[in-house]
């Protein structure tokens, strides 16, 4: 199997490559391209090791360094600019791109025809009716590698017509590092707090997202889209063991479960062998040392994000895209310190306010929708930044 990797050095990246790495021979796979956006020294060690036929790098002076470095290690790899090769030269595409910057991956992999392992959720969220007819083409298809949804994929094949069986989808989240916490008590939260999550090691943008649940929001916006199940068949669970992924509810009140321990490698091999099962076992549980497992309701006044995404997701349009471009603003100045954790929700609700109801037809749209949110979300958290100075 010929997979490409976008996004190799991020955190799905390389545990795609550990994936690969951990089947060995006897897993077929051949990693004939990676893509990163500068990090040179990374992407050229990955190259040397997995010898794919290009590397991909967006930044051009980046591109320049990696040219020159395997050059003279690897002179066979080709090093470019274009990341939609990707899909021209692979069976499997998986996209582990962080934020909106994943979307032009999303687009070319379906376009070509291509398996799409994806875990750019924001590409899906943002792009969802521009993505939805791309998923008719011909080999085109979507497995998720976020694990909520890989979980709800697998639950899915219980049943031999889910359309008809179906009651309802139970995303679960951990509740991040603040569950429990009331709103007052988050005030002064610094970044090193948000970024401290109790069960999965992420990425900082995911990580922040799964602080303020604005990453369950975004994966019910998620879920609607791969699924096409109305938000008023999505619930949330908060699961702070992070062992059952989520869960599936049929309409004889029957509920199937995915479990494993929290590991990101079982998603993206179930992807890539999907409709078989990988042979490398990740994840698997050890039921001696599993004592309990609990659930309860996510505390929605304290983590506004979720209902604002849920608000986002029913407006439809291009709302989830300003919704995710507004976050990842947001998320941006919390990172540099510039506003409080509390205002993140604050600058997207006041983002939201802006929004002017387009119906996104093309990729231009929807580029153009993410262009405007941004812009708001920008000028927003200045305004925020100031006061507070
Ligand atoms: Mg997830």
């Amino acid at each position: 199997m010929r997979v490409a990797i976008a996004g190799s050095t991020g955190s799905i990246g390389k545990q795609t490559l550990d994936v690969v790495r951990a089947a060995g021979d006897a897993g077929d796979y051949q990693v004939v391209a990676l893509s990163a956006n500068s990090s040179v020294a990374e992407v050229v060690a990955q190259a040397q090791s997995f010898k794919p036929e290009v590397v991909v790098v967006s930044d051009p002076i980046a591109r320049a360094k990696v040219a020159e470095q395997l050059k003279l290690t690897n002179p066979k790899i080709e090093v470019i600019d274009d990341a939609s090769q990707l899909a021209v030269l692979a069976d499997v595409v998986v996209n582990g791109v962080v934020g909106f910057a994943g979307l032009g991956v999303t687009m070319s992999t379906l376009k070509n025809g291509k398996r799409l392992a994806l875990a750019n959720k924001e590409s899906l969220i943002a792009a969802g009716p521009v993505v939805a007819p791309l998923r008719k083409i011909a080999g085109a298809e979507i497995i998720p590698v976020d694990s909520e949804h890989c979980a709800i994929h697998q639950c899915l094949r219980s049943s031999q017509n889910s359309a008809r069986d179906l009651s309802r989808l139970l995303l679960t989240a951990s509740g991040g590092p603040f569950r429990g916490r009331s709103a007052v008590s988050l005030a002064d939260v610094s970044v090193q707090d948000a970024l401290q999550h109790p069960t999965w090691s992420m990425g900082p943008k995911i990580t922040i997202d799964s602080s303020t649940l604005m990453n369950k929001g975004l994966e019910v916006i998620e879920a609607h889209e791969l699924f096409g199940v109305s938000y008023d068949a999505i619930s949330v669970v908060v699961h702070p063991q992070s062992i059952v992924h989520s869960m599936v509810e049929f309409r004889d009140g029957a509920t199937i479960a995915q479990l494993s321990m929290p590991d990101m490698k079982l998603p993206i091999a179930y992807a890539l062998e999907y409709p078989n099962r990988s042979a490398s076992s990740f994840g698997a549980i050890d039921w001696a040392e599993l004592s309990r497992l609990d659930f309860e309701k996510p505390d929605r006044d304290t983590f506004r994000c979720l209902d604002l995404a849920y608000q986002a997701g029913r407006i439809g349009g291009t709302a989830p895209a300003w919704l995710s471009a507004a976050n990842e603003v947001a998320v941006e100045t919390f990172l540099a310190g510039s506003v409080k954790w509390n205002q993140i929700a604050s600058i997207i609700e006041s983002t939201m306010q802006h929004h002017d109801g387009q119906i996104p037809t093309t990729v231009e749209d929807i580029l153009e929708a993410d262009r405007l949110a941004r812009t708001w979300a920008a000028k927003i958290s200045s305004n925020i930044k100031e006061t507070q100075v």
